[in-house]
């Protein structure tokens, strides 16, 4: 396939933006060569500027659940535009995709929306402390909250591609109260707060991990750190941005079958348009600003278009639950071609999944955290993203990515990515 255009495109950006992209990870800095420039997008299809058809495994990066341009999404978004793009003023439509939220999530009672998962997370984080009076927050090596701050310590997806996983720029003020425990590791997290006893205010994950490839919580992982959190005094942020309305309904507090104190969205909750939300019971969000004293605004949260992308999508998704078992069986099929086809090729592999998240690490060592994602062979994993391009697939341009399927995708657009598979020399 060519993709001169995608070339001489990235050589324009990036005389007027930095590295040519807007969120790093889309430079294709880990895997090399030029980053494909979209054109437009249907369904499972990307399609480039030099008119290439691409089957996308990223889905925006989560949000395109339902595939691209789908329709109810981008008729309700036309439908509001026509009326006002935005108002800094209540409307109805925020309530009712606060009331379906809430009726499709366990355990929380209120929802703000905001533009950003990394938004979401910062501000679930400054109720937390201000909920608790303490400061201090536990996060795990290799999860990704977004660039806020607080987070840049030990981060996955771009932080870790790009090499700063704790970015300058963050103070040794702030970079302290972050306290880091490597992923399913819960004696090092019961150590942490040994240490730190009274100090902790929150202790914040992705239930499923998707910002180091995908990693699976451990049995008794979460229920220990709930358990633990009920006797210290801690909140549990379930950080489900990538997994809210995507492993269920009710996102990986449902799949799983434990309750966190406060979750928090994005991606999927948006049908694609910017929006993040965090949400927890009455007792803690009241402590929110207007009703409370934690301060927390946006001149764009809660605009009409976001709104009537976000209920278009989530209605779909409530009123068709059986999405995500579709979704969830397309990725098993994937898995077992993939499973198939690299057993054959006799080299070190290992594949991660949960519902419709699924990655691919080349070693041999069971990836259950940071420390044994990094282990995977980038060398062989270039190979892997570029021969797989080149036959019009396109993955995730890091290994310290999940990928994200979504249900437009066909069995035959499975298949053919597994032929692609066979086909190549690793
Ligand atoms: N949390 C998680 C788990 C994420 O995967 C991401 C983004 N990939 C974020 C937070 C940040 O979201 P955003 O990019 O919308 O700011």
């Amino acid at each position: 396939m060519l993709y001169q255009r995608s070339s001489s495109l990235f050589a324009e950006a990036k005389k007027y933006i930095p590295g040519g992209v807007n969120s790093p990870v889309r430079a294709f800095k880990a895997v090399g060569g030029d980053p494909i420039f979209v054109n437009e997008a249907k369904g499972a299809y990307l399609y480039d500027e030099d008119g290439n058809r691409l089957i996308d495994y990223i889905a925006s990066w989560g949000p395109l659940i339902l595939g691209h341009a789908y329709a109810p999404v981008v008729d309700a978004v036309i439908d509001k535009a026509k009326k006002g793009t935005s108002f800094g003023m209540p409307t109805e439509i925020e309530t009712e995709l606060a009331q379906l939220t809430v009726s499709m999530v366990p355990n929380i009672d209120k929802i703000r929306f905001v533009n950003s998962g990394t938004e979401a997370c910062m501000s679930a984080i400054r109720l937390a402390r201000g909920y608790t009076g303490r400061d201090k927050i536990i996060k795990f090596a290799g999860c990704y909250h977004g660039h806020s701050d607080s987070f840049l310590i030990q981060a996955g997806s771009g932080a870790v591609t790009f090499g700063t996983p704790n970015s300058p720029g963050v103070t040794q003020g702030t970079a302290k109260d972050t306290l880091l425990a490597p992923y399913n590791d819960l004696e090092s997290v019961k150590a942490l707060t040994q240490a730190n006893r009274g100090e902790i205010a929150a202790i914040i994950i992705e239930p499923v991990a998707g910002n180091m490839g995908c990693i699976v919580p451990r049995e008794g992982f979460l229920e220990g750190l709930r358990e633990l959190c009920n006797r210290e005094g801690i909140l549990l942020l379930f950080d489900e941005v990538m997994t809210g309305f995507r492993l269920a309904k009710g996102g990986a507090q449902e799949a799983l079958g434990i309750n966190a104190d406060m979750v928090m969205f994005g991606k999927v909750i948006g049908g694609g348009l910017p929006v993040g939300a965090f949400a927890a019971r009455s007792e803690i969000m009241a402590h929110l600003a207007p009703e409370g004293p934690v301060y927390q605004a946006g001149t764009l949260s809660g605009n009409p278009l976001a709104m009537g992308a976000g209920l278009a999508m989530l209605t779909q998704l409530n009123e068709h639950p059986e999405v995500f078992e579709s979704l969830a069986d397309k990725t098993e099929h994937l898995y077992e071609g993939f499973d198939n086809v690299l057993r054959k090729k006799g080299i070190p592999y290992q594949i991660n999944r949960f519902g419709s998240m699924i990655s691919v690490h080349f070693t041999n060592a069971p990836v259950m955290d940071f420390e044994t994602s990094a282990k995977g062979n980038n060398e062989t994993f270039k190979k892997y993203f570029h021969g797989m391009l080149e036959k019009g697939i396109y993955l995730p341009p890091s290994a310290f990515e999940s990928y994200f399927l979504n249900d437009a995708l066909s069995y035959g657009d499975l298949d053919e990515t597994i032929a692609a598979l066979d086909a190549l020399d690793l």
